[in-house]
């Protein structure tokens, strides 16, 4: 939908493997945590009482789909004064757990909050993914280098 997209998944072919962060839904089983019930908090009124009942793995998966649907386009996701990391989840969630690198979403962010600075650089934003025992956040395993 963005202009960008042409441009960010032309950057992921041509540059080294940096690695690329996504929603673990495994860190989640790992961790004994409810990612569906973490989402749902994220969710607008609507998709709320309409996701109401439903269980397990379902209920994640419905969740999700809603989220990057519906709720994220309403005003107000990606407020600006939301945590950095709370932005990131979100940032996943809009686009459907895309796996992307820090640049890219450090890019995002600030396109997000409409060029309202993030007080923090790129090794400052990695470093708080990496440290991340909330949102489940973790590299996406890489594939071995073809050359
Ligand atoms: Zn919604």
């Amino acid at each position: 939908m963005s202009p960008n997209h042409a441009l960010l998944e032309d950057k992921i072919t041509t540059e080294e493997a940096e690695p690329r962060y996504f929603i673990d839904q495994d860190w989640y089983r790992e961790s004994e945590r409810s990612l569906a019930a973490l989402v749902q908090g994220r969710l607008c009124p609507a998709c709320r009482s309409r996701l109401g009942t439903g269980k397990g793995q379902d209920l994640a998966d419905s969740t999700l789909a809603s989220v990057a649907e519906c709720c994220s386009k309403s005003e107000g996701f990606f407020a600006p004064r939301l945590p950095v990391m709370e932005s990131v989840f979100r940032l996943f969630l809009a686009n459907g757990n895309q796996p992307l690198n820090v640049e890219e979403i450090w890019a995002q962010l600030l396109e997000m909050r409409g060029g309202s600075p993030l007080g923090l650089s790129p090794p400052v934003l990695r470093r708080l993914i990496d440290s991340d025992r909330y949102y489940g956040l973790r590299p996406l395993p890489q594939e071995p280098a073809s050359e």
